[in-house]
């Protein structure tokens, strides 16, 4: 295990403005590694399963983590994860998605819309186009369900340059929906996490770095 306060360290260092939330994604380690993180200081963390999520969070249900939905939300696992009351739901997708949890949920629940910056086929998420209009009508058309940023993976690719463009082009939908509520603009994984604070991000996800 790296130790933390190094990660936060370079987190620190990266940043120009805000302050940069780590979100410790977990879903590749068991909940002795969560632990351990917790008791260096850590408290959110991100899983991208909604079992593993189910499973961790009962298993650490005494500890006061707040808990991240970051991955591909199947229908049949909706329910599940409503019924999880995830701190934040960062991989909500389409207008359709919004409508699908929506209608299920019975608590405010916020989320970030995922957006595709980087217009890859093996990526969920909005098209940059037309993300600043669904962000709009998910907030307009969800009783419960509240849009309050932006969540983008950046490019797949060794190219700094173009994986600096995918973080600025979702920044800059970040920038135009602050007026409408947005909070958080959600980038960075350990790769890319200090190109992504530099082009902006306020939130970063990080997984292998920290084990
Ligand atoms: C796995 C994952 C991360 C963390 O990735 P690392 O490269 O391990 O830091 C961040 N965001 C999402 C959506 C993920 O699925």
């Amino acid at each position: 295990m790296k130790n933390l306060a190094e990660i936060l360290e370079r987190i620190n260092k990266a940043r120009i403005g805000e302050e940069v939330k780590l979100i410790a994604v977990s879903k590749n380690v068991t909940t002795k590694e969560v632990l351990e993180l917790f008791n260096q200081g850590q408290m959110s963390f991100g899983e991208n399963r909604v079992q593993e999520l189910k499973n961790k969070k009962e298993i650490l249900s005494n500890l006061p983590i707040d808990w991240h939905f970051l991955g591909r939300l199947q229908s049949n696992k909706i329910n599940q994860l409503i019924s999880l009351r995830p701190t934040l739901w960062q991989s909500c997708d389409s207008l359709k998605s919004a409508l699908e949890v929506d209608k299920r949920l019975d608590y405010n629940l916020d989320c970030l819309l995922q957006i595709n910056s980087a217009n890859e086929d093996t990526k969920s998420g909005i098209s940059a186009d037309s993300a600043i209009d669904e962000f709009l009508s998910i907030k307009e058309n969800c009783k419960f369900l509240r849009p309050i940023g932006v969540m983008s993976i950046g490019a797949h690719v060794d190219d700094m340059k173009t994986i600096e463009r995918s973080f600025e082009i979702t920044h800059k939908i970040y920038e135009n929906l602050k007026a409408h509520g947005a909070k958080i603009c959600s980038m960075g994984m350990s790769s890319d996490f200090e190109l992504a604070i530099k082009c902006g991000s306020n939130m970063v996800r990080l997984g292998s770095i920290l084990y």
